[in-house]
């Protein structure tokens, strides 16, 4: 399971905690439920999702009789996975032919910059030719960042001077893709996201921009999320995420925070699905999401 490394931190906050409730108390009364409801808020899975899972989960332990703790885990895991339905194995929307323009957005310091350097190099192990466009061009440093992960990776970087227009930087981007003809273009952006209206105007500035080349594209719009914030996420998620034409999540940093359980409130209560999860800081520490192996990752 490639989830099981980077969620160690989760699991010690969150799994180990339900697994030593159900060894101690061992019958499934109110104090156990209350107790589950505050390792689970704990744990940041929200406490609108909390209240909706000690819910159906009560309904259950009614259904099937079930009167031990031992006997509910294997519940809340099914819960938890009904919670996070959708269509997590749907993977990347990908050009049918011709070139994938995959734009990414996100506050600063969510970790996109490292995630468009992880898929890069993803797509290239794949076999793919891979083009970046260095959209961020209002941070300092951004465009330098960028690059470095260009050569680690081994893919070029399109970039204007720091300050220019990130459209024009995108209409760049999109001819070298088109006269080199390669198959990814992965767009960074700025990371200026203090209100919707910033975010819309440069956002649909730059989707004119493109989809004045390429009508089909972008194939996908990624918001990245930082899993360490916690909440902050899931509302950052609620801000930008549904209107602004994002298409799916990322949610980076999961190795470094006891804090996963936001991975399932965010799915549970937003429609957006939650695309890839970022598992730690080198190249191959990004992986597609999967809600069941999430869970059982989690319970491992
Ligand atoms: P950006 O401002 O959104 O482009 O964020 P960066 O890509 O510069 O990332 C900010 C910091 O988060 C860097 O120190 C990254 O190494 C770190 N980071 C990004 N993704 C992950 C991840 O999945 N796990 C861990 N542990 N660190 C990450």
């Amino acid at each position: 399971n490639v989830f099981k490394e980077g969620l160690a931190k989760t699991r010690t906050a969150f799994a180990q905690k339900v697994e030593e409730l159900i060894t101690r108390r061992k019958k499934i009364d109110e104090q156990f439920y209350e107790e589950l409801e505050e390792i689970l808020i704990g744990a940041d899975v929200g406490v609108n999702t909390v209240m909706q899972l000690i819910d159906e989960l009560r309904v259950e332990v009614k259904k099937r009789k079930i009167e031990e703790a031992a006997d509910l885990q294997p519940v809340l895991s099914e819960k938890l996975i009904q919670l996070m339905k959708g269509d997590d194995h749907a993977g990347l929307r990908m050009a049918a032919s011709g070139i994938t323009v995959i734009l990414f957005v996100g506050v600063n310091g969510v970790g996109k910059t490292t995630t468009i350097g992880k898929l890069a190099h993803k797509f290239k192990n794949e076999g793919k030719s891979v083009l970046l466009a260095a959209g961020d061009t209002f941070r300092a440093g951004a465009i330098e960042q960028l690059e470095v992960w260009g050569q680690r990776v081994g893919v070029d970087v399109i970039k204007q001077q720091s300050g220019s227009d990130p459209a024009a930087v995108m209409f760049d981007a999109v001819q070298a893709a088109k006269q080199r003809g390669v198959d990814v273009l992965l767009c960074d952006t700025a990371g200026r996201l203090q209100n919707k209206t910033n975010l819309m105007e440069e956002l649909n500035k730059i989707f004119r921009v493109i989809q004045r080349e390429l009508p089909d594209a972008p194939h996908e719009v990624l918001l990245v999320l930082d899993a360490t914030t916690g909440q902050n996420a899931l509302s950052q998620a609620k801000l930008f995420g549904e209107k602004s034409g994002v298409t799916g999540l990322v949610l980076t940093k999961l190795d470094g925070t006891a804090k996963g359980g936001i991975v399932i409130a965010i799915r549970n209560e937003l429609s957006l699905p939650v695309k890839l999860v970022g598992l730690g800081e080198k190249m191959g520490d990004l992986q597609q999401f999967d809600s069941e192996q999430f869970i059982h990752a989690l319970f491992a």
